[in-house]
């Protein structure tokens, strides 16, 4: 059965970063695709070296696109696609999720033997395209990636509610750590008060911006460094991880009390 992972977190705490190198550390035992959701359409361009056009931008030119007018082969083999988005400004992301996920249905995408999906989600929960690939079930679990910091330990609880109305299966916290002081406990913490755990913990790097510069996974550009090692124990306890819960998000004082400790 394919694992289907769908990747939230508030907006620049790390999301494309994490889903394109754990997805590069899947490409070295399985067949893995990465479907960017967000209108920046950033998720692929590490795995493929390039941006790759959106399935949107791709649509609106012609009608009837073939698999390999949307599907690249970035690094690995990893099969890439990107949703793309309205125009900023105009128009809501979701129902730009929805269009492409049906073409992706429709040119049968899915159906290729692949051991894991992972979408790269709009993180806010204020968005229509937060809830569509879950409310759609096109992913059947749900990771949150946050640093220590208030604001995204603020907007993972938001996600803990959205995940909560969707009644979906939340797989746990990823640490991605900003360097602060006590990170790992402040976020542990938080896990638990939403009746989760962390799956993995990643270290702030600049082996991730020396990548980057050559739109290159850290996984790709330092493969023996010890950040790829943790990418690749992270993508490991994803796919072993069979322990789900629906989140209980905490309420806006309990969520201060909770913060406040530390
Ligand atoms: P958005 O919500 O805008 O899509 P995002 O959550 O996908 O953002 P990224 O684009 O992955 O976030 O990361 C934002 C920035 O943080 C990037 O410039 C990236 O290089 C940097 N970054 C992410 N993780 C790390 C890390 N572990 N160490 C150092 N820099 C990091
Ligand atoms: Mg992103």
């Amino acid at each position: 059965k394919t694992k289907r992972i769908a990747i939230y977190g508030k907006g620049g705490i790390g999301k494309s970063t994490i889903v394109s190198n754990i997805a590069a550390a899947y490409s070295e035992n399985c067949n893995v695709l990465v479907i960017g959701c967000d209108p920046k359409a950033d998720t692929t361009r590490t795995l493929v070296g390039s941006r790759i056009p959106t399935i949107l931008e791709i649509v609106k030119r012609k009608k009837g696109a073939s698999p390999d007018e949307i599907l690249f082969k970035g690094y690995g083999g990893v099969r890439c696609v990107e949703s793309g988005g309205p125009e900023p400004g105009v128009g809501c992301a979701g129902r730009g999720v929805i269009v492409a996920m049906n073409l992706l249905e429709k040119l049968e995408i899915f159906s290729e033997d692949l051991d894991v999906i992972i979408y790269d989600v709009l993180g806010d929960v204020v968005c229509g395209g937060f809830a569509v690939p879950l409310r759609e079930e096109f992913a059947d679990e749900v990771y949150i990636v946050t640093s220590g910091e208030y604001m995204a330990l603020y907007a993972a609880n938001n996600i803990c509610k959205g995940i909560k109305k969707l009644k979906s299966r939340f797989g746990g916290v990823i640490c991605n750590r900003r360097g602060l002081k006590d990170e790992v406990k402040i976020v542990g913490e938080f896990a638990e008060r939403v009746g989760s755990k962390i799956i993995g913990v990643i270290p702030k790097s600049e082996l991730v911006q020396k990548s980057e510069y050559e739109a290159k996974t850290v996984v790709e550009k330092f493969p023996d460094s010890k950040q790829t090692e943790l990418y690749r124990k992270l993508a490991k306890a994803i796919y072993l991880n069979e322990d789900f819960v629906v989140p209980e998000p905490m309420g806006i004082d309990e969520f201060e009390e909770f913060f406040r400790q530390f």
